[in-house]
């Protein structure tokens, strides 16, 4: 039931918000609001002395976000919002900088801030415009007089490191607080009703509201339009005449008016998933022949010399560079008249092969393994199962063992996709939660032991074992960091029929969503056996939402599998809870992966059993 006529009227449609704050995204999606997460790339390092105070510099940072991402994806989507919380309260960086941040909150009152700004986007013949509505709100919270043990026990909890403020007052945190003066969801995350009244403005303003005036700065019409995956269903353009809703009744006088209105009949989302495939595979193809890596060891290329260093036709390069340019992965700059191509900062730091961040590995595996497998959709989807015997000749019983691990090539091809991903997401996942009690771990399934590093990185107390298939061990030396930690052990087995290490953590790193529940009751019995009450098991996947909509990016990945399925943590909670795991914490880290852990109860105490198995997903927090 949507309660506001606003957003009701914004449900409809696809909005794309600029910042991927699950807390956002929970009361937004709560009120009803869909929308699609293009995170910003802007990164906040405006100078906070050179604003007057906290609320200029969130909102002038939420600015700068919304904007990059309208200039980044400009025929995409039209409506950006974007909030950052204020100068008074930021991430603490480790346990000492909460603890200082907390003791100054402790007995005081202190304030909350949000920026938002919402970018209306406007389609010129030539061009694009934005026109910005940008506000913040206040809220003030007063802190109890916080005891040394209660400060230290906060903190261990784990809750305060990726909250601004260093709280959470929707979970833990809110025991630490008095009173609130203002907007409660502005201290968890979003001012909705401000918001709200603001899109009131926009859609129904008064004469002299800022809607309405940025309507009379122009004769041609303002429009939000949908886009994206899942605007597709319902890609049409709405068109704003003073502040009004008037898509229907006024559609014909603007087809009149303005030369950008036959765009009214263009539908945006279905022709940006047309497109789709030739941008990916513009990406694909500028990682495989190198574009990236050979302008980062010269800076700048004019298009013959890249050309001529990867080996290909002036004219085809041309076009495979304009196309990056177009996609924002490369820059084309003019140096003593001449036009050079360089790589943009994504592209240094995701793209190049030799980054520490490279993703090189993963698009890789895309192209050579994934896009093949979706060339044969149609008949994956008839028959139930991904295509690796049409698309590689090969029959598979065994994703791994059969397609994968075929050939060394293959083989190294798909570990340095799993390396890529783990060394981009795995601190996130080793930082999830406080893994202070546990001191061995088993990374079961751990490839080349990127993640495992990560753990130990993070927690100085834990030593981890990687398990994996002997065709994977033999080859953890290719992937060995310079400076390998010897806290990080590998054994070699096979998941489904060996003994499994004996640790107190499990890390389950995307390993389930490739097996059916039947092959799973077999790793996870086995899991169940080696685990005393109190073991942990730490499962990293993309989690669905509770209606499995979204992410997309997990039903996509889906289409390719051989017989694994994506689940949503009730889902996997309810797989665990058979095996007497029980769900304790979720954590949307906003990286590619998401983390759960759960813990093995003592199937003796029926009280801890029943008290957790109806209602995992509500008493597990969310992070
Ligand atoms: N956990 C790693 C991560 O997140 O980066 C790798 C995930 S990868 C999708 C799945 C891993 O499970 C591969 O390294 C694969 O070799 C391993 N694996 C598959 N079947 C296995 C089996 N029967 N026994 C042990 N490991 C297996």
């Amino acid at each position: 039931m949507l309660l506001n006529p606003v957003i009701s009227k914004l449900s409809g449609k696809l909005v794309v918000l600029a910042s991927a704050s699950p807390r956002r995204l929970e009361i937004l999606s709560n009120a009803g609001l869909r929308f699609e997460v293009v995170p910003s790339w802007f990164k906040e390092t405006l100078d906070k002395s050179l604003f007057k105070s906290p609320y200029d510099y969130a909102v002038e940072t939420a600015k700068q976000k919304a904007l990059e991402v309208a200039h980044r994806m400009p025929f995409v989507s039209c409506l950006y919002l974007y909030t950052v919380d204020g100068l008074i309260l930021e991430k603490p960086t480790d346990k000492q900088d909460a603890y200082r941040m907390l003791s100054r909150l402790s007995g005081k009152e202190h304030s909350v801030f949000t920026g938002v700004a919402i970018v209306l986007c406007h389609d010129k013949s030539s061009d694009t415009d934005y026109k910005v509505v940008d506000f913040y709100e206040e809220t003030k919270v007063k802190f109890a007089e916080l005891s040394e043990e209660m400060l230290w026990e906060y903190i261990n909890s784990g809750e305060p490191m990726d909250k601004a403020g260093g709280y959470g007052i929707q979970a833990l945190g809110g025991m630490l607080v008095e009173y609130v003066k203002g907007d409660f969801l502005n201290v968890v995350g979003f001012p909705l009703n401000h918001f709200c009244k603001q899109l009131g403005l926009i859609f129904n303003s008064p004469p002299e509201s800022p809607a309405h005036k940025i309507k009379r700065e122009s004769d041609e019409a303002w429009s939000l339009v949908n886009s994206l995956s899942e605007g597709a269903a319902n890609g049409e353009v709405e068109l704003l005449e003073n502040g009004k809703d008037v898509s229907q009744s006024s559609m014909q006088e603007h087809i009149v008016i303005g030369p950008e209105c036959s765009r009214q009949d263009i539908p945006h989302s279905i022709v940006s998933l047309l497109d789709g495939f030739k941008a990916s595979k513009t990406l694909f193809t500028a990682s495989k022949l190198k574009v990236f890596d050979v302008l980062n060891s010269s800076n700048s290329l004019t298009l013959e010399e890249v050309a001529g260093q990867i080996n290909a036709s002036v004219l085809g390069t041309e076009r495979l560079l304009e196309a990056a340019v177009s996609l924002g992965l490369l820059e084309r700059v003019k140096q003593q008249n001449t036009s050079v191509y360089r790589n943009t900062e994504q592209a240094s730091r995701f793209l190049v092969s030799e980054s520490p961040e490279s993703l090189n590995g993963y698009i890789l595996h895309c192209n050579d393994m994934v896009w093949p497998l979706f060339s044969h959709l149609e008949n994956a989807v008839r028959e139930g199962t991904s295509q690796h015997e049409l698309a590689f000749g090969k029959k598979n019983e065994d994703v791994f063992q059969d397609a994968y691990y075929s050939k060394d090539e293959v083989k190294i091809r798909f570990m340095d996709a799993m390396h890529s991903i783990a060394r981009v997401t795995g601190k996130d996942v080793a930082t999830a939660f406080d893994l202070s009690p546990y001191k061995t771990a088993c990374d079961i399934g751990g490839c080349t032991g990127a993640m495992a590093y990560e753990f130990t990185k993070a927690h100085p107390g834990l030593s981890v074992i990687v398990f994996d298939l002997p065709q994977v061990i033999e080859m953890r030396r290719h992937f060995q960091p310079k400076e390998a930690d010897d806290r990080v052990s590998f054994v070699a087995g096979d998941f489904f029929k060996d003994d499994l290490p004996k640790a107190d953590l499990y890390i389950l790193a995307r390993i389930l969503h490739d097996w059916s529940d039947e092959k799973l009751d077999v790793l996870l019995s086995k899991l169940s056996k080696m685990c005393t009450p109190g073991c942990g098991l730490l499962v990293s996947e993309i989690l669905l939402d509770e209606e499995r909509k979204s992410p997309s990016r997990a039903l996509l990945q889906a289409l390719s599998m051989t017989e694994g399925k994506q689940r949503s943590p009730t889902e996997y909670s309810d797989l665990l809870q058979k095996h007497g795991f029980t769900l304790k914490h979720i954590n949307h880290t906003d990286n590619l992966l998401d983390a759960m852990l759960f813990v093995k109860e003592d199937p003796n105490d029926r009280r801890t059993l029943l008290g957790c198995s109806s209602a995992s997903i509500e008493t597990a927090e969310l992070e």
